[in-house]
């Protein structure tokens, strides 16, 4: 059986950019940038002042001198651009936060070292620097400076940058045509009343919320029975998916029909089973253009594959780099018996006067199909196949639940 790290090489190998294409910036929130960016201009495009205050030439600054204020500069005026404001001797200009520093002026003096009367000013500090309390044309990025930026994922960062620069429409990472089919006698739509022993469908739920982090949220959904002919004809009529997303069925119950179906039409099968828990039975594989991941059924299974394997899947084909584990130190002693992989719920503990190192916390719960396992969870931590023990307060590989 496969190793975590040889099955997520395996699906690694399958992966592949969706194309490109370019959409409004409004629209583009959570999308992955396919486009680095340069400066149409210089930023900021003029000196720029930091303070509302006054505008003086540095040099003529002495701590006891009157300057006299010949007029005043509001963020957008354009006339202190050119020299039509005077840089006399001793001569300063009202300047609020924003404004173009005039031409010929080089510092900055904070209204609240300034002490007016009637048309002069005078100073409370004892200097003046150069350039002081003035954000100079240029120091932020040089016109036609490159920024690279693809791979990045558009959230505030990103966008605040973009709008500045004025991209309205960057070019972005397509998004894949998924499709995921449920499977179960049992499993009901979440808005139905269950009979007694059925079970409502988490996993399509739980599947689309993770993918939303992606930016995806056109998912085709289905839904089939534990019917072999069914399911076949479900999973052809999918053919047409960039993944597939197939969830329940794929262990060894009478029942479990996923394999052999995907098999019967011809996928080929990359690996059926991984040294993980929960998540052992996990199917990978792939026809033409297609990638397909039968997931176990179980809940919390379900949620540990897509950010063990699916995640990393999908950062790969939108060309976003590998998100290395956070290491963090588990709070108590974790003891498995079994040669497994193991991911369980965690939480990060706020840090206290004792302990600033904020551990992560194990959760405890009933099994990977318990309803409640992740909740209140920050993400999964490790434990490597081979470590029999986690000693408490050892560092551990964390994953959050969002990729940070
Ligand atoms: P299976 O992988 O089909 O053997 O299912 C394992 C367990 O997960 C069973 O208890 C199923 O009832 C449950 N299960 C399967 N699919 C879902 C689903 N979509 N939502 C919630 N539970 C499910
Ligand atoms: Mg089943």
């Amino acid at each position: 059986m496969l190793s975590v790290s040889e099955a997520q090489a395996l699906i690694l190998a399958e992966s592949r950019s969706f194309g490109t294409e370019k959409i409004s910036l409004e629209k583009s929130f959570g999308r992955v940038l396919a486009q680095d960016v340069r400066a149409d201009r210089d930023y900021p495009p003029f000196n720029r002042s930091m303070m509302d205050g006054f505008a003086i030439v540095a040099e003529q600054f002495s701590a006891q001198c009157e300057f006299h204020v010949r007029g005043t500069v509001f963020p957008g005026d354009e006339k202190s651009l050119a020299h039509g404001l005077s840089r006399g001797p001793a001569n300063a200009i009202k300047i609020m936060t924003g404004a173009p520093v005039p031409a010929g002026f080089d510092a900055v003096i904070r209204k609240e070292d300034a002490v007016t009367d009637g048309e002069n000013v005078r100073f409370t500090i004892a200097s003046a620097g150069l350039w002081q309390a003035i954000s100079r044309q240029g120091e932020d990025l040089r016109k036609d400076d490159a920024l690279p930026l693809i791979g990045r994922t558009i959230d505030n960062s990103t966008a605040s940058l973009l709008a500045s620069l004025g991209i309205v429409r960057p070019q972005v990472a397509k998004l894949p045509k998924i499709s995921i089919i449920s499977t179960g006698n049992e499993i009901i739509s979440p808005a139905k009343k269950p009979r007694p022993t059925q079970i409502r469908n988490a996993n399509t739920t739980a599947l689309c919320a993770q993918l939303a982090g992606f930016g995806i949220h056109r998912v085709t959904t289905a839904h089939a029975a534990d019917d072999r002919a069914k399911l076949r004809r479900l999973v052809s009529s999918r053919a047409h998916s960039d993944i597939l997303l197939l969830t329940g069925g794929v262990s060894a119950g009478d029942t479990d029909y996923v394999p052999e179906v995907l098999s019967e039409l011809k996928y080929h099968c990359a690996f059926h089973k991984v040294l993980i828990k929960p998540g052992k039975p996990l199917w990978f594989g792939h026809k033409g253009k297609t990638v397909v991941f039968a997931i176990p059924g179980n809940p919390f299974s379900c949620q540990v594959i897509f950010k063990v394997f699916i995640e990393p899947y999908l950062r790969a084909c939108f060309g976003m780099h590998a998100l290395p584990a956070l290491r963090l130190p588990l709070a108590e002693q974790r003891v498995k018996k079994d040669a497994l992989e193991h991911y369980f719920p965690v939480r990060i503990s706020k840090a206290t006067e004792e302990d600033e190192s904020s551990p992560l916390s194990a959760l405890p719960f009933n099994g990977s199909g318990d309803v409640r396992a992740a909740l209140y969870s920050d993400g999964i931590a490790r434990q490597a196949a081979d470590a029999a023990v986690i000693d408490a307060g050892a560092v551990t590989d964390f994953f959050p639940w969002r990729a940070l």
